[in-house]
């Protein structure tokens, strides 16, 4: 097996080091992180994902949309200039389909739509608005799943887009789509299989950083904020997407166990609380941007996530209310400064 190929994210970390110097300080520790991040004896199933991306088609140009709903690459060619055979295309279905679940999407890929559990294209619809110009800023997305905010990040003009996230199954889903789209696309969006433990203290690199669906999964939030604050550059930009509730800012619920059966959910603040938490961290120009009750049409039980969804972990009688009793999953984004 091949071992994955981060010379191109090593690259672009050396070039923008120059006028970053924390990116250069992080380079230096990654081999050691990756090499950690994708150990096989941490994740033993990764080999075998990682064999699926191997099996894919070198594609050498294709027809690219990061603007749509779906991310597409659609049309390949091959190196002996020749577009995808009916075979390969099947081939491909297939290999897309060993990589399950998929949670976030949707993809259109070589003939395939990967209809994944969330349209993660709706979160995008909300935030894309409010965010400052992306154009010539470099973004960090924290716990970007496999990517697909990146992507948008990057159509939306960024010039340098890096996805984090612990998950080598979401990393292997990344380098998918990344491969399926040729060449010409790698120029942009980067991921990396870490979490933002990996990240140096002090890097204050980013222009733009992005932590969406991750807070609530933090036994310590406010150290999260933190971590945040200092991947920023003086002045950049914070985006915070996380579960709130209804309240005063004397409000916030943590579950006594599950919250809509998930087993790492800790504080759920209202939106003055978590407004308040930004401003003891520091940040400035706090403002919650959107407010947004999840639907079933945003996620979905589908045949690239066939688990359970939304509807199995809203109570039946009423799907104001979580099956524990709480209330139904209410997602707020918040947009902040770094003084
Ligand atoms: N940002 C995406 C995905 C949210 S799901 C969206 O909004 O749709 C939360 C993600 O956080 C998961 O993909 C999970 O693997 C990732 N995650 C978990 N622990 C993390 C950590 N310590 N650092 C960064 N990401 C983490």
């Amino acid at each position: 097996m091949r071992e994955p190929d981060f010379s191109d994210v090593f690259q672009q970390l050396a070039l923008h080091g120059r006028e970053r110097a924390g990116l250069h300080t992080w380079l230096a520790k990654l081999p050691e992180q990756l090499a950690e991040g994708l150990d096989a004896k941490r994740f033993p199933e990764f080999v075998g994902w990682w064999k699926r991306i191997e099996k894919l088609p070198e594609v050498v140009s294709a027809d690219l949309d990061i603007n749509a709903s779906a991310v597409t690459a659609e049309n390949a060619y091959l190196a002996d200039n020749q577009p995808l055979s009916d075979s390969q295309k099947r081939m491909i279905a297939g290999l897309l389909q060993d990589l399950k679940p998929w949670r976030k999407g949707p993809y259109q890929l070589q003939g395939t739509y990967i209809d994944t559990e969330w349209r993660s294209d709706f979160k995008w619809d909300r935030l894309a608005p409010h965010l400052s110009n992306l154009r010539g800023r470099k973004v960090l997305d924290v716990g970007g799943g496999s990517g697909y905010h990146a992507w948008r990040i990057a159509g939306a003009g960024a010039e340098f887009t890096l996805c984090i996230d612990p998950s080598p199954r979401y990393f292997a889903q990344f380098e998918a789509v990344r491969k399926l789209m040729g060449p010409k696309n790698r120029a942009t969006v980067y991921h990396l299989p870490l979490g933002i433990e990996a990240v140096p203290v002090g890097i204050e690199a980013f222009d733009t950083v992005l932590s969406m669906g991750v807070l609530y999964h933090r036994r310590s939030p406010i150290d999260h904020l933190y971590e945040l604050k200092d991947c920023l550059r003086s002045g950049g930009e914070l985006v915070l997407e996380t579960l709130v509730i209804e309240g005063d800012a004397t409000a916030c619920l943590i579950p006594e166990d599950r919250y809509a059966a998930m087993s790492n959910v800790w504080f759920l603040p209202s939106v003055t609380q978590l407004e308040l938490w930004l401003k003891r961290c520091g940040f400035t120009n706090i403002r919650c941007v959107d407010l947004n009750q999840t639907s079933v049409k945003e996620q979905r039980a589908t045949n690239w996530m066939t688990f359970m969804s939304l509807s199995d972990f809203l109570d039946p009688n009423d799907s104001n209310l979580t099956r524990e009793g709480y209330p139904a999953p209410l997602r707020a984004i918040l947009i902040a400064e770094k003084v």
